[in-house]
């Protein structure tokens, strides 16, 4: 496989934040009943080591794992087994093929990693509203439209695979589920931003803690795809360690009378996919 490669180029040092000592999503001290655990900022099974210990209760943390869930075992899932990206999931529940429809065939098969033909797509939005001065909508569309990329040899396994059946096509369902990975998007920033000690006043709590059948309200004003500078956003390493398969930075911009802050979001640098800029909040002014 082509992909093996990149696998070289996973993170490798951990990076661990100072305690923070109350939930970083609803503001709990704990308790007995809802003690305070280890934040990943990036999941591990993202290749994520940058940690906050004692940042999230249990209770909000069941909030962010169903999205986590959701978007890794779903949409990443793929891609996250051929980059070598897992977490601690336990090897034997580790999926290691994948489906595919074959023409014809209601029912898809599972087809092993090394002969399936490897794609990622991810969702890209509009710019986030408030950034460009769009008008609040409850109800806009989630998806704009999609980046997919394509393994090097996807085309050829594709072929491989249509002449062993011979059918004429099939089709690979990619499982895009925009709200949770819209919240993901939040809580990867708030987290990040906390966890650099950045003094704001948060906009994404609510939206990171609604259930898991809540409508994603409202939440574009914030979230949405970012303007890459030429030559690209500059790569974050904290501490002496770094992140590579993903990368983050942070920006503050005044507008005269308050501050507001975004993060960077770019899940697989190495692929170019799209970056993602989320405003966390401001200071000065709600916005
Ligand atoms: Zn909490």
């Amino acid at each position: 496989m082509t992909y093996k490669a990149l696998t070289g180029r996973l993170d490798v040092s951990a990076h661990r934040y100072d305690e923070i000592g109350l939930c970083i999503y609803c503001g709990t001290t704990g308790s007995k009943e809802n003690r305070l655990t280890l934040e990943h900022v990036i999941p591990s099974g993202l290749g994520g080591t940058l940690t906050l210990p004692k940042a999230s209760c249990e209770e909000c943390n069941r909030f962010t794992q169903f999205c986590e869930d959701r978007v890794l075992h779903g949409m990443l899932n793929p891609i996250r087994a051929a980059l070598g990206a897992r977490g601690k999931r336990r090897k034997k529940k580790r999926a290691s093929a994948f489906p595919i429809a074959f023409e014809g065939n209601n029912v898809s098969e599972d087809i092993p990693l090394e002969r399936y033909p490897l794609s990622l797509t991810m969702p890209v939005f509009e710019r986030p509203g408030f950034l460009v001065g769009r008008k609040r909508a409850n109800d806009e569309p989630m998806l704009d439209k999609v980046w997919t990329w394509f393994a090097p040899d996807a085309e050829a396994q594709a072929q491989r695979l249509i002449q062993e059946r011979g059918v004429s096509k099939l089709e690979i369902t990619h499982q895009l589920h925009i709200p949770e990975f819209i919240k993901f998007l939040a809580k990867v920033a708030h987290s990040f931003a906390v966890a650099e000690r950045v003094k704001f006043q948060p906009v994404l709590t609510n939206l990171i803690r609604s259930p898991r059948d809540a409508a994603v309200k409202d939440a574009l004003h914030y979230i949405g795809i970012a303007e890459e500078p030429a030559g690209g956003f500059p790569l974050y390493e904290p501490g002496q360690g770094g992140h590579r398969l993903a990368q983050m930075t942070y920006s503050n911009k005044n507008d005269t009378s308050f501050t507001f802050f975004s993060v960077h979001i770019q899940f697989f640098r190495i692929l170019r996919s799209p970056t993602y800029e989320v405003i966390i909040g401001s200071i000065g002014a709600t916005i």
